[in-house]
């Protein structure tokens, strides 16, 4: 029985893998065509402060639109760029695009907002890195501390002298440095002692149950008081209800981002969005629980 089941099973699964790595090739090609063919775009997802519900500032998100494969997801389209060396100049464009956006909304008076972008583990590996952000800041005028870049934990555990030196002369420059998804990775918690973080971002899959799992919430208090011993700032993000909004801010976490306040959205979007909810105070100053 089980041979004749292995045997079904490597019949069901070789097309079906088959056709996978197809997929996998196509959106390769397709992703190397995409920077020149203009198909990216950034949105930016609101953070806002757990108090005051002002806005602080905007993540910046790689959007791919492909005429051919629709819609495509960071979450397909990133782990490809980074096997194939294309997040370099992808990377290196989002950094362009989010400091040159934030130089404009600075310009409109919007000059409280900070930009935070993710940074890969291949990008952390480049020399050019620092410069490259360094000009950036310079070319865009924009005051160092308003750039956020966001490292996962996974980064941080590869753990090579030139990581570290590279995220230790970030730092040098003034730019605010934060662990994304933190609780997710290998938590290792030697790291946080040996580069200068400022902020943790809780992963939002321990967000998301908090209100029903003792488990999520027990975890979610841990890191606020890690991150709070240690002196960082403590950021939710996947705030998908106004309870765990309302929750998170009685736990001292220090900002908030999420699906209740808003999605990722383009520019102009954003800048509508800002304006409609400085119409509406009572949205912006409370939690009308
Ligand atoms: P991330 O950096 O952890 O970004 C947060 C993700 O959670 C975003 O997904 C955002 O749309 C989503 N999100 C925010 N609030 C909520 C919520 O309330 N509920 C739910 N269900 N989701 C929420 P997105 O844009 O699909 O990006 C996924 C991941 O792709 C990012 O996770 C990041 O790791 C990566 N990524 C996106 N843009 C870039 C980029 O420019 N460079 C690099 N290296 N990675 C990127
Ligand atoms: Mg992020
Ligand atoms: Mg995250
Ligand atoms: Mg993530």
């Amino acid at each position: 029985v089980a041979k004749n089941a292995g045997r079904d099973m490597a019949r069901f699964y070789a097309p079906e893998m088959e056709q996978i790595a197809q997929q996998r090739l196509a959106l390769e090609q397709h992703l190397r065509q995409a920077m020149a063919l203009g198909e990216f775009s950034l949105h930016f997802q609101p953070k806002v402060n757990a108090v005051s519900l002002e806005v602080v500032g905007v993540e910046a998100l790689m959007r791919w639109d492909n005429p051919e494969l629709g819609a495509v997801p960071p979450a397909r389209f990133i782990p490809v760029a980074e096997e194939t060396g294309l997040i370099r100049p992808m990377g290196a464009w989002v950094l362009q695009q989010a400091c040159g956006q934030l130089a404009q909304w600075h310009a409109q008076g919007l000059d409280y907002l900070g930009v935070s972008v993710n940074l890969s583990a291949v990008q952390l590996a480049d020399t050019g890195l620092v410069a490259q952000v360094r000009d950036c800041l310079q070319a865009h005028g924009i005051p160092p501390e308003a750039l956020e870049i966001e490292i996962t934990e996974s980064v941080l555990m590869d753990n090579t002298s030139l990581a570290e030196e590279q995220l230790a002369a970030l730092k040098a420059l003034g730019v605010q440095l934060s662990i994304d998804d933190f609780g997710t990775g290998y938590s290792s918690l030697a790291y946080l002692k040996r580069f200068a973080i400022d902020k943790l971002k809780i992963d939002q899959s321990f967000v998301r149950d908090m209100l029903a799992d003792p488990t999520d919430l027990a975890i979610i208090r841990a890191i606020i008081a890690l991150g709070h011993t240690l002196g960082l700032q403590v950021v939710a993000e996947g705030v998908e209800l106004e309870q765990v909004a309302a929750q998170l801010k009685g736990l001292a976490c220090d900002e908030l981002q999420g699906y209740y306040f808003a999605r990722p959205m383009a520019a102009v979007a954003f800048e509508h969005w800002l304006q409609e909810r400085k119409q509406q105070p009572e949205r912006r100053r409370s939690y009308p629980v």
